[in-house]
């Protein structure tokens, strides 16, 4: 089969690989009909995760069709339409009992990290029937396949740990495809005043397509606005979707007294936390791993047409074009790219 392996630092080939065996009696070997490229693939292509060895195929996210499973695996047969999660779950851990999938002790994020992702024709799933949900027929794949991470991640990082009330204020520091995952979720609880800050003028086109009731770039009177916008308070929920320490300095500068700052980026070195001023304010911060436990809750909603995730797909290639996906979603700022669609 065809597989976009990992080298190290910088380098990535599409190569032919034998196709994936099971290992263990709860596997299950699932052949890809979507997949997809997360930000996350480009933290690993820059060095920043040294859990992922060179010769890993990258790729955590894919819907796809069951191809054999291991004789313990009960929920899942072959020729099943399968969502792949990007979190795998044993479900029997202290952790996975807590619904805290993310740190699993026999899986948390493994695929394309710790082993062999989605960007391939064919994956090994470990734990099947706890790592995969079933596709409803007559579901949309495209769709789909921003629940395997995104839309989880921005529901649970952002929406549920901010804890998004009707009529709050949300401000979303970020417009990449987590920032917009959060904007479409925490409009299931109608806050009054949704703001979106980033400074790629395009994305915030799209975040205001997407419901943001006011958008702003990072610039010097983000605050005076963000507090113009929301009584002289501050904003409720601030979710930070972007992982670097501007971004969060500038969330602790936008949450209202009693609010709560909800960090979702991925962050690479440290920051500082102005607790001289933030002491007295009664806020809260946050920070989590996706689980994916709202996955099927979410699945439900895009089968019933209450959330349109497929929105958030600007661009499509066949697996033999990897290296085109990757330019267009790396380069972001001048191909618009939001999420691509790969097809095997
Ligand atoms: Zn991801
Ligand atoms: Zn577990």
């Amino acid at each position: 089969m065809r597989a976009l392996v990992y080298h190290g630092p910088g380098s990535r080939a599409l190569e032919e690989r034998p196709v994936p065996v099971s290992r263990n009696s709860e596997d299950a070997i699932v052949r890809l009909t979507r997949t997809t490229i997360c930000g996350t693939d480009l933290h690993i292509l820059k060095g920043d995760v040294p859990t992922c060895q060179p010769g890993t195929i990258l790729g955590h996210e894919g819907v796809g069709v069951i191809d054999t499973v291991g004789t313990a695996v009960s929920g899942f047969q072959p020729g099943d339409r399968v969502l792949i999660s990007c979190i795998t779950s044993c479900g029997r851990c202290d952790y996975c009992r807590k619904g805290m999938y993310s740190h699993c002790v026999d899986g948390g994020w493994v695929l394309g990290n710790k082993i062999d992702g989605t960007q391939a024709e064919y994956v090994r799933i470990p734990h099947a029937d706890f790592s995969l949900h079933h596709i409803p027929d007559g579901a949309d794949e495209d769709a789909l396949t921003m629940l395997s991470d995104i839309l989880p991640t921005g529901f649970e990082c952002g929406v549920l740990n901010g804890k998004v009330q009707p009529g709050c204020s949300v401000a979303i520091v970020g417009s990449g495809p987590i920032g917009l995952a959060a904007l479409m979720t925490a409009q299931f609880y109608a806050p009054s005043v949704l703001i979106v800050i980033d400074p790629d003028r395009h994305r915030l086109e799209l975040a205001k397509r997407f419901g943001a009731t006011h958008v702003m770039a990072p610039d010097t009177h983000v605050v005076a606005d963000v507090m113009s916008w929301t009584e002289g308070k501050g904003a409720d929920t601030v979710i930070e979707a972007v992982g670097v320490p501007a971004s969060f300095e500038l969330c602790e500068e936008l949450v209202a007294p009693g609010g709560t700052i909800a960090n979702v980026g991925v962050h690479g070195c440290k920051v500082d936390l102005h607790l001289e001023r933030l002491w007295s304010h009664n806020i809260t911060i946050t920070t989590r791993l996706v689980d994916t436990v709202t996955t099927p809750q979410l699945l439900r909603a895009v089968t019933a047409q209450k959330l349109d995730p497929a929105s958030l797909i600007t661009h499509r290639f066949r697996l033999e074009n990897m290296d085109e996906a990757y330019d267009t979603f790396g380069k972001a700022a001048d191909s618009k790219a939001m999420k691509v669609i790969i097809q095997p």
